[in-house]
């Protein structure tokens, strides 16, 4: 191995899935992104030849564990605070308003500042064919889920097409917006995670007891449901996935004990719990009260940036910011490593995450996160 490939780094901390490591000195191969020794330094760091310190926090890279990077043109298109109902209407009125060309440099652009803040694997919604010349070319690794949507007129047929294209599996959108063949039909087949929007509002339990906001445009709508029998979003999930296929489970801004002890008690194989704190902010104006709720139920948490049609920015690590209450190893783990759990990606890159307050454990408006390898 030439000592070209090896780098010495090291840091104030490193994060490993126990906790902080104090004083770290990694020696990794380039070629490799291999960690090939771990040791903690001593009062000798500046003696030591060559080492590169770089000041806060080493860690895994980030993992996005829900976009839909292909609404990335819709960047600032959609008022904040809205509500999910007025947040519809809004990305109805606006879709048609760019051209294709438009849309191609949103993502490239969106793949960019993804990979140089340190993301390496996302898990991305795709209803079109939109981002696939993109993701073809970048560095991250994309798992993409093909979206089956549509009461009166189903997309499945579509999506089976999208779901030619590389690491893409077919998943419903949400309990709420997909008939019973199509639903059953997606979960029967496949082993693959699926990825699916759950309780991002209070509605999606509502329609099930004929009542809320859902159940009421449904009607006006003429959509008829054939799937209301389920009782319950986590019942519908139960009833129709089997419990040897892993799910990841997108928002949880209004699941309830109850529900995570269905889906719980269901499954075999791993649920995943994603969190998209400011995407919740952008649309409704608050961050979910259930984080303490998962945690409390010592769930797999992970992060999600959702699309910036609802988000300023596809930053991992402002939604960590943004969860500002909770200790910080947890956050990190749940952006880090129980994401790269969720689509088994491993051989991640490292970053380091600047300007953090190490006194308190705390990010700072300052603190930035950045590829080291
Ligand atoms: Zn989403």
């Amino acid at each position: 191995m030439s000592s070209l490939q090896i780098r010495r780094i090291a840091s104030h901390l490193l994060l490993t899935k126990q906790g902080f490591y104090k004083r770290p000195l990694l020696t990794v191969n380039c070629a490799t992104k291999q960690i090939i020794s771990v040791e903690q330094y001593g009062d000798n760091l500046d003696s030591l030849e060559g080492v590169e310190f770089y000041s806060g926090i080493l860690c895994n890279g980030f993992v996005n564990a829900h976009c839909h990077i292909e609404l990335s043109y819709l960047k600032g298109a959609i008022q904040e605070g809205v509500g999910y109902a007025g947040f519809a209407g809004a990305m109805a009125a606006v879709r048609g308003n760019f051209t294709d060309q438009e849309r191609q440099r949103a993502i490239a652009e969106a793949d960019d500042a993804m990979w140089s803040e340190g993301v390496d694997a996302v898990a991305d919604i795709v209803n079109d064919n939109s981002s696939f010349a993109v993701k073809s070319r970048s560095k991250i690794d994309y798992h993409s889920f093909a979206e089956v949507f549509g009461l009166k007129k189903s997309n499945l047929e579509l999506c089976k097409h999208l779901a030619a294209n590389p690491q893409t599996t077919l998943s419903p959108h949400s309990t709420y917006s997909v008939q019973s063949a199509d639903f059953d039909y997606i979960c029967k087949n496949g082993t693959a995670p699926l990825s699916i929007h759950f309780m991002e509002s209070e509605g999606e339990y509502l329609l099930y007891k004929g009542e809320g906001p859902l159940a009421e445009w449904y009607k006006s709508a003429q959509f008829k449901c054939d799937f209301l029998h389920h009782n319950s979003p986590a019942k519908r999930i139960v009833n129709s996935i089997p419990a040897t296929r892993s799910v990841i489970l997108v928002h949880n801004s209004f699941v309830s004990e109850e529900d995570i002890d269905i889906i719980m008690n269901h499954f075999s194989a791993p649920v995943y719990w994603v969190l998209c704190p400011r995407s919740n902010r952008y649309i409704s104006g608050s961050i979910p009260q259930t984080v303490e709720l998962l945690r409390a139920k010592k769930l797999n948490i992970c992060i999600g940036t959702d699309s910036l049609a609802s988000n300023h920015s596809l930053s991992i690590l402002e939604e960590v910011k943004a969860l500002k209450d909770i200790p910080l190893f947890e956050r990190l783990n749940w952006a880090t490593n129980v994401g790269a759990a969720a689509l088994s990606v491993d051989n991640r890159g490292i970053i380091n995450i600047d300007g953090v307050n190490l006194n308190t454990m705390q990010l700072t408006e300052n603190s930035r996160a950045k590829r080291v390898l």
